[in-house]
C-alpha cells in the first residue's frame, strides 16, 4: 500500500547508506538508544540517517524512557526551565542541553479562548496553542532545537534545510546562535516575511526555482553528492531527531492543562510530521503515567490548494496522492507528504478527521482569531481555525468538550494574506470636526 513512497525512499537512502558507512555508536543524545523503522521495526545505532536499510520506511528515535514514579518525574519537569528543555528526560538531547547556546524555545501560551468558543458554538472548554510566541515565530523552533544537538554529536559544523519558510528561519536563527554554518533553500516565491527573516540571520538562503517539492528533491540530491558532505540537512538526514521536538507540544498542551488529556486536538498539516509526533508525545505521556489513559482524537487540517490527505482521507484510501499546491498557506504547501499515511492512520485510529478550508475561509479565519482573541495566526493559523469552524458545523468535532487548537505561527510573516481587506478605517486631517464626520466617536 505504501509501495510508491518507499520506491521514492529506496533512492535516498542507498545514498545515504553510501555516505554513512561509520555510525558513532558512542554519541551522547540523552535517552535517545537507537533509530527504529516505522514500518518494520529493524533498530540501528544513532547516526545521521532517516531510512531503513532493510525495506526503505522512514526510521524514528527509540527511547530508554525514564521508569520510576510518575509524580516524581513530574516534579523534575515543573521544576525544569520554561522553555523545551523542562522535557529533556523524554528527547534525544544530552541531559546538559540546558546550558549549551540555543534558542530555547517552547513553554509558549495556552490560551483559553472563551470568545472564540463563542463565536464557534463551542460550550465546551477552546484554546489555541499559541506557537507564534517562539524565538523565530513559529513552531519550527521546536525541531530545529533537537536537529541543532543530533547535529552537534554526529560534527556536522554546516545546518541545512529545505523549507516552506518558517524553517529557513529557524535554522539560519538557530545556527547563528549555536556558532554553525547555515545554508538553507526555499521555494523562490515566498512571502516576504519568511524570505527576509531567513536571511537577516546571516547565512546562506538559496531560492530554487520550483515548489517544495522540488527543494525537497534537490536537497536528497545534495545529500548523496560530494557537495553536501558534512552538512546536517535538519528535515533530511537528521529527519529522526527534528521530528522529536513536535512531541514537546504534547507535553506543554497536557502540562498546561494541569496534566490532563484534551479530547480534540486541531493540528496543521505539512508533511505530516508534526501532527504524528504529537500523538507519539501523548502516548509517552501516558505510557510514563504522567497523565490518565483516556481516548483523545485527532484532526487534521489542511488548506484546499493543497489537501493531499484530506483528499485521501474523504475517499477511504490509504494512498496519499500527490498534488501541485496553489494556496495561500505557503508554510503548508507540501504536495507530496512524507508523513501522510501515518496521518491517515492516526486520525482514524482516534476517531478523529483530516478536512481543509479554502484560502477566502483561511483569511476570514484568521480574522476571527484575531478580532476574538487578540492573536493574529499566519496562514497556517487561519487553516486550523477554519477547519475547527467547519468541523463543527458538519457535527464532526464535538462542541461539548475540551479541545485544543493549534495556532503555529505569526501573522506577521503573512502579511499578504490580511493586508487587502485589513487597513485603516478612516483617513482624517487632525482635526476634530474631520473625526466627527468620520463617525467613529462614541
Ligand atoms: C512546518 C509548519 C507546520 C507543520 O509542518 P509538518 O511538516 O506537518 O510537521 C505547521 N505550521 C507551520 C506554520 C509550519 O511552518
Amino acid at each position: 500500500m505504501r509501495k510508491m513512497r518507499r520506491e521514492g525512499l529506496a533512492i535516498m537512502a542507498a545514498q545515504t547508506v553510501a555516505n554513512h558507512t561509520d555510525p558513532d555508536t558512542s554519541v551522547d543524545l540523552g535517552p535517545a538508544v537507537a533509530l527504529s523503522c516505522r514500518e518494520c521495526g529493524t533498530r540501528f545505532a544513532l547516526g545521521p540517517i532517516f531510512a531503513c536499510q532493510e525495506c526503505f520506511g522512514p526510521l524514528e528515535v527509540a527511547y530508554d524512557l525514564p521508569a520510576g514514579d510518575p509524580e516524581e518525574l513530574r516534579k523534575r519537569i515543573e521544576a525544569g526551565p520554561a522553555n523545551i528543555w523542562r522535557y529533556a528526560p523524554l528527547l534525544p538531547v544530552p541531559a546538559d542541553v540546558a546550558g549549551k547556546p540555543n534558542l530555547n524555545p517552547g513553554w509558549t501560551q495556552l490560551v483559553k479562548a472563551d470568545n472564540l468558543a463563542r463565536e464557534l458554538g463551542v460550550t465546551g472548554e477552546l484554546y489555541i496553542k499559541d506557537d507564534s510566541g517562539n524565538p523565530t515565530h513559529s513552531f519550527k523552533d521546536r525541531v530545529v532545537a533537537q536537529a541543532i544537538e543530533a547535529a552537534r554529536a554526529f560534527g556536522f559544523t554546516t545546518l541545512s534545510c529545505s523549507s516552506t519558510g518558517n524553517l529557513a528561519g529557524a535554522v539560519g536563527a538557530a545556527a547563528a546562535r549555536a556558532g554553525f554554518r547555515s545554508c538553507v533553500f526555499i521555494p523562490h516565491d515566498l512571502e516576504q516575511g519568511k524570505v527576509v527573516m531567513a536571511a537577516v540571520y546571516g547565512g546562506d538562503l538559496v531560492g530554487i526555482e520550483g515548489s517544495y517539492d522540488d527543494v525537497n528533491r534537490f536537497c536528497s540530491e545534495l545529500i548523496g553528492d560530494p557537495l553536501g558532505e558534512g552538512w546536517g540537512f535538519v528535515n533530511v538526514n537528521l529527519r529522526p531527531y527534528y521530528a522529536e521536538g513536535s512531541k514537546t507540544l504534547a507535553y506543554e498542551i497536557c502540562e498546561q492543562l494541569g496534566w490532563r488529556l484534551p479530547d480534540q486536538l486541531v493540528i496543521p498539516i505539512a508533511s505530516g510530521s508534526q501532527l504524528t509526533k504529537i500523538d507519539k508525545g501523548l502516548q509517552e505521556l501516558i505510557k510514563l503515567g504522567l497523565v490518565e489513559d483516556r481516548p483523545y482524537k485527532i484532526f487534521g487540517a489542511q488548506a484546499e490548494g493543497c489537501s493531499p490527505v484530506s483528499v485521501a482521507f474523504k475517499e477511504g484510501r490509504d494512498v496519499v496522492k500527490p498534488q501541485k499546491p496553489n494556496t495561500i498557506a505557503k508554510s503548508l504547501a507540501i504536495g507530496n507528504p512524507a508523513d501522510g499515511p501515518y496521518v491517515l492512520d492516526i486520525a482514524r485510529r482516534t476517531g478523529g478527521a483530516v478536512e481543509d478550508v479554502n484560502d477566502e475561509q483561511v483569511v476570514d479565519a484568521i480574522k476571527l482569531l484575531a478580532r476574538t482573541e487578540g492573536i493574529f495566526g499566519e496562514t497556517a493559523g487561519g487553516v486550523t481555525v477554519g477547519v475547527t469552524r467547519k468541523l463543527i458545523e458538519n457535527g464532526v468535532l464535538d462542541p461539548t468538550l475540551t479541545t485544543v487548537v493549534l495556532n503555529t505561527g505569526d501573522g506577521l510573516k503573512t502579511l499578504d494574506a490580511v493586508a487587502p481587506t485589513s487597513g485603516p478605517t478612516a483617513v482624517i486631517r487632525p482635526s476634530l470636526d474631520a473625526f466627527r464626520s468620520a463617525g467613529l466617536a462614541g
